[in-house]
């Protein structure tokens, strides 16, 4: 199985570029293979996926498990979630049988407020800090332990014009693993139209225009209006786009 950055991605991405995202799944569950036992450690290598329980996540998860049906889903857990987002992921687990592992925060929500000078719990002064610590932390160590050698991502070129930037398959020097995007090249009517097909649930706060949803201070995750981009409504007014996961050593990402 592929594990290091060998492969031709210039072929790769011309000839996965328009294809349907179950065939760029089903290529990556050929090339990467499933995690293997460690003698010290959780399973490593293989394909993982990352999902943050949000909006329209249950396209990528149903995509994923229909060719993998236990692929890990990695789910980054800042202490901050929206109680929606805890409960619509439980349901889900149970309803599709997910092999999900969460990491969680080191640290004590509620500490980490007080220690950081953020009074109001509804929201941030310093995200860039916030996001560092309880997100960018949390995701560098889960990727470090699975050390995945292919790592499926639920980015949309139409969600923001970073991510219009992105292929569908990357090398990621940050996590050293390849980076795959099957939902790439999909817009939000292709999604809903897999959703309506396949009788998937959008997260229960989509209905109230939150489009891209993270953690629940208001100047996290806000509804969009109509003419906001996909992610108009994280960070608003900061300037910021990105919680600094999907970025690489260079794009100015956190951590
Ligand atoms: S999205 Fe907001 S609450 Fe969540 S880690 Fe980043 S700054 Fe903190």
């Amino acid at each position: 199985m592929t594990t290091a950055n060998t492969l031709n991605l210039d072929e790769i991405n011309a000839k996965l570029d328009r294809v349907h995202p179950a065939e760029i799944v089903r290529w990556a569950s050929e090339t990467f293979g499933e995690p293997k036992a460690t003698a010290d450690g959780p399973a490593a290598g293989g394909l993982i996926m990352t999902s943050s329980f949000g909006a329209e996540s249950m396209c990528s998860i149903h995509l994923a498990i229909s060719v993998v049906p236990r692929i890990k889903i990695v789910v980054v857990n800042t202490g901050y979630l929206f109680a929606e987002t805890l409960s619509f992921m439980q349901e889900m687990r149970k309803r599709f049988d997910l092999n999900v592992i969460e990491y969680h925060t080191k640290n004590d929500p509620v500490v980490w407020l007080t220690v950081h000078g953020e009074p109001d719990p509804r929201v941030r002064k310093n995200v860039d800090a916030c996001c560092a610590a309880n997100k960018n932390e949390v995701f560098d160590r889960a990727m470090r332990e699975l050390a995945p050698a292919g790592w499926l991502r639920g980015v949309r070129a139409d969600q923001s014009s970073e991510r219009g930037k992105m292929q569908v398959v990357q090398w990621s020097k940050r996590y050293n693993c390849y980076a795959i995007s099957p939902i790439l090249r999909w817009s939000s009517r292709d999604i809903w139209q897999y959703m309506k097909e396949h009788d998937l649930p959008y997260h229960p706060l989509w209905e109230k225009g939150y489009v891209s949803i993270g953690c629940n201070p208001s100047t996290c995750t806000a509804p969009v209006g109509e003419e906001g981009d996909q992610r108009s409504g994280r960070w608003a007014g900061t300037g910021k786009k990105e919680c600094g996961i999907h970025l690489e050593p260079g794009d100015g990402g956190v951590g």
